[in-house]
């Protein structure tokens, strides 16, 4: 199931929440939207799946608009909506039993709960009231929510914001297992999580796509860029950006991370002017690949 997007836009009195987004995503891909508080994610998964009207702009869903077909289309997505919303005083298997009878014949109800209980490892606690669950269990029980009528795309907001960290790994870990049979978006604005779980990043800020690249190619290009230098004597920050073929620099005193364009080292130029001012060069290190730097440089501008 593909899922693509054109020229969406979502207007809130002057704030553009969703501003001309495009994009499409392949049968089988899991992939990140990625991007800072209020950048629109959530907004454009609210659209995607027919719970809010865009402004403008189509979404189609395996090529069929979802203005013309919601109806039909809602058995192929799963939703876990931000922030999870439960009925607290159900229990785990009532509560599946429940939202499959939604979407399935009677006939199929049980079947279906039972396979979305032991996908997300809720079989010990299945006749637990949902309110006595722990966070990373409740979590459990909205993915198995989103999932129990076998759809063929999952769209997650935010699936692991709140967890602790073990909660965190055990939550990633099912999202790339599911991510083996459907199509799934998650959304998120932490880029380890991109980077644990999805094949490609959807980078979103002010809600625009800034990026939409696969983890592996943004890797690349931003390990490129980056240098870290130490000199034994203090410097101005505006003497750095003043180096040829320096783009960015953060730091102060002796320590400053250096950013060039993609294809320049700037690592001569660097030494050259230490020469010059007669100081020296401590250290210097190209960086690797750091996702964080890409993120931050392309949602703060
Ligand atoms: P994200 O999911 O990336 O954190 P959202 O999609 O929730 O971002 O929000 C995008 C922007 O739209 C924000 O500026 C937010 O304040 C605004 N927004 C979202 N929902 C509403 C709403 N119901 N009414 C007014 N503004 C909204």
């Amino acid at each position: 199931m593909s899922v693509r997007v054109e020229h969406l836009l979502k207007i809130y009195g002057e704030n553009k929440a969703v501003d001309d987004i495009s994009f499409s995503i392949n049968s089988g891909e899991v992939v990140g939207f990625l991007g800072p508080n209020g950048a629109g994610k959530s907004t454009t998964m609210k659209i995607i799946t027919g719970c809010i009207a865009s402004d403008g702009g189509e979404v189609f869903i395996n090529g069929i608009n979802i203005k013309n077909g919601m109806k039909d289309l809602k058995r192929t997505i799963g939703y876990l909506p931000e922030n999870n919303p439960l009925y607290l005083n159900m229990y785990v298997k009532e509560y599946l039993e429940y939202s499959a009878s939604m979407y399935l014949p009677k006939l199929e109800v049980k079947t279906a709960v039972d396979n979305a209980i032991e996908s997300v490892g809720l079989t010990s606690h299945q006749y637990k009231k949902i309110g006595e669950l722990s966070k990373g269990y409740k979590q459990r029980t909205g993915i198995a929510r989103a999932m129990v009528h076998n759809p063929s795309i999952l769209i997650l907001d935010e699936p692991t914001t709140g967890l602790d960290p073990n909660q965190i790994v055990e939550i990633r870990n099912l999202i790339r297992e599911l991510g083996k049979e459907k199509t799934v978006i998650l959304s998120t604005h932490i880029m380890q999580e991109a980077e644990a779980v999805c094949d490609r990043a959807i980078i979103i800020s002010k809600g625009k796509i800034v990026a939409d690249n696969t983890l592996k190619n943004l890797e690349e290009e931003s390990s490129q860029s980056i240098v870290t230098v130490e000199f034994d004597s203090e410097v101005k920050i505006e003497e750095i950006q003043n180096i040829s073929g320096v783009k960015k620099v953060e730091g102060s005193g002796k320590n400053f991370i250096v950013s060039s364009a993609e294809d320049i080292d700037v690592r001569k130029n660097i030494f050259d002017f230490a020469v010059k001012k007669n100081i020296s060069v401590l250290s210097m290190t190209k960086n690797k690949g750091n996702l964080e730097n890409i993120f931050r440089d392309l949602t703060q501008k």
